[in-house]
């Protein structure tokens, strides 16, 4: 291994290759390429191969990350693909789009001790690319069918990674989704230059080629209840995600050019698809030669402000209560949303929208939050004098989202939920109904990506449990 590893002193750290910003802000391509095999290695081969490796601890999934780092340094890249799979539904998806500095590489000794992280995302993206193109990736058609049908309501990546494990199993595996392609908000939230839609397509069709049935523009509540799905399947899992937008109701909110982040985004990722969007063509959801406000500062504003640059927005300003040390979104993407020269007020707050029928600009105030009220809240208290006002056609708001009435819309009064709305579970992802489980940002609030596959993964273990449970108890399973 000496030779081998822990050569952080004489390879210095290296992400893979960056398009120029004036390149990457023509067209909405990836920012970063592929690792080569040779820096892969090389980067893998800085790698401490701690005792006690914090990088697996700080991994939602426990990825068993020095393992596949030493076989990756050694050229054994296939073994290092299966192991670092063997935890991780989408590694190819999470090696791009995990907020690393928070979770692996945040956790790194070397970056602990200034020596710069092991770029962990960057080698599991390379080992998966490196898989697809070699035909390593296996099949997840089962080896034998067992009896037993899950429906899954939601396609995003707890319901596909939950889809992946139970179909892997043997189930039949049924997946409704409202919406017209697989995905979630892979598809219809984050953007192409953080995640190629072609990424995603791949991995659906691999779950869809082992046998697993998409019901899509399939909304449970409105096409099927709840109470139906239990009927026809023996365990459910929900994973519809968080959808309702929070907004600041502010004067002016009702003026033409303010909108919410998530509709913005979506338009621009069906114009991605080559669809025609009538909103984006008649100029309401683009913001080419506009000037644009962007309210937060966390991934869904930085997706739209980094969205805004490459539709060619005049002028993209973002407004964010909190200081800038205690953001905790992407700190690489708000470094991306510099480089494209969007302007960031910090520790400021809008008071309104300005404007005739159409909004002209919004008045905003410098502001922080105050100390913790009787009810644990903390009150926004504003800075006298400090009003100032930015020109905006556009508004967009990313202020974070809330949980949908889930027991109205299910019609399910006796699914527990938060006092936030979000599903109630235990340790094992169940509800509090029989056979029906839940994960994802519905349970979680606002999560990510890989904590939502970690909630898929643990669901399905579950499901087969009760499933197997309940056969072996003689309860029939249910007909299809
Ligand atoms: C703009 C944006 C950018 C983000 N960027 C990142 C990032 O860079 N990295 C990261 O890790 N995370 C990011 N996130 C967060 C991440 O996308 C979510 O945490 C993750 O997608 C949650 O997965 P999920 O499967 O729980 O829900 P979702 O991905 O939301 O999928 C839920 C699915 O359920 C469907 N659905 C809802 N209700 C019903 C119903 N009644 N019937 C049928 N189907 C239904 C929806 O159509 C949707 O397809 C971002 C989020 C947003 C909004
Ligand atoms: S899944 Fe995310 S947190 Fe875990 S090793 Fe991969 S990039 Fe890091």
């Amino acid at each position: 291994m000496a030779d081998r590893m822990q050569q952080f002193l004489r390879v210095a750290q290296q992400r893979p290759p960056k398009r120029e910003a004036g390149e990457r802000h023509q067209d909405f391509g990836e920012i970063y390429e592929v690792f080569e095999t040779a820096p892969a290695g090389a980067q893998a081969s800085r790698c401490e191969q701690c005792g006690i490796p914090f990088c697996h601890v700080g991994c939602p999934l426990h990825n068993n990350i020095p393992d596949w780092l030493k076989l990756t340094a050694e050229g054994r890249i296939e073994e290092a693909y299966r192991l670092s799979q063997a935890t991780n539904s989408f590694p190819e998806i999470c090696g791009r789009i995990c907020p690393q500095e928070r979770l692996c590489e945040g956790s790194c000794v070397l970056e602990q001790s200034k020596h710069g992280t092991v770029t962990i995302g960057a080698v599991e993206k390379f080992l998966t690319e490196t898989a697809f193109e070699n035909g390593w990736v296996p099949s997840l058609s089962p080896h034998q069918e067992r009896d037993g049908s899950v429906a899954i309501i939601g396609a995003g990546p707890a319901g596909l990674a939950a889809a992946g494990e139970l179909r892997r199993k043997g189930y039949r595996v049924h997946v409704y989704d409202r919406h017209d392609r697989t995905g979630g908000l892979l598809v219809y939230g984050i953007p192409n230059f953080k995640l190629d839609k072609n990424v995603v397509l791949r991995r659906t069709r691999q779950l869809a080629e082992a046998g697993i049935v998409f019901h899509r523009s399939f909304e449970v509540g409105r096409n099927a209840s709840l109470a139906e799905l239990r009927d026809r399947h023996d365990a459910v899992f929900i994973a519809t995600g968080l959808y309702k937008p929070r907004a600041l109701p502010l004067p002016g909110s009702g003026l033409a050019g303010v909108h919410q982040a998530l509709d913005y985004l979506i338009a621009s990722n069906r114009k991605g698809f080559g669809e025609h969007v009538s909103s984006f063509e008649d100029g309401t959801l683009n913001a080419h030669g506009k000037h644009v406000v962007v309210l937060g500062g966390g991934d869904t504003a930085m997706d739209c402000c980094n969205t805004a640059v490459r539709q060619g927005a005049v002028k993209v300003t973002a407004i964010e209560l909190q200081a800038e040390k205690e953001m905790r979104g992407s700190t690489t993407e708000r470094a991306h949303a510099r480089d494209g020269g969007v302007d960031f007020h910090f520790r400021t707050t809008a008071e309104a929208f300005l404007g005739d029928g159409k909004v002209t600009a919004v008045r905003a105030v410098k502001a922080r939050f105050g100390l913790p009220g009787p009810d644990g809240r903390r009150p926004i208290e504003t800075v006298p004098g400090s009003n100032f006002t930015v020109e905006a056609d556009m508004v967009l708001q990313a202020l974070g989202f809330g949980a949908e009435d889930v027991r109205t819309r299910f019609g399910e009064p006796d699914l527990e939920v938060t006092p936030a709305g979000t599903i109630k579970v235990d340790q094992t992802q169940a509800t509090s109904l029989p056979g029906v489980f839940a994960g994802g940002d519905i349970v979680r609030g606002a999560s990510l990506v890989v904590w939502a596959i970690k909630d898929g993964r643990t669901a399905a273990a579950s499901i087969d449990r009760y499933i197997r449970a309940h056969q072996a108890s003689g309860v029939r399973a249910a007909a299809e």
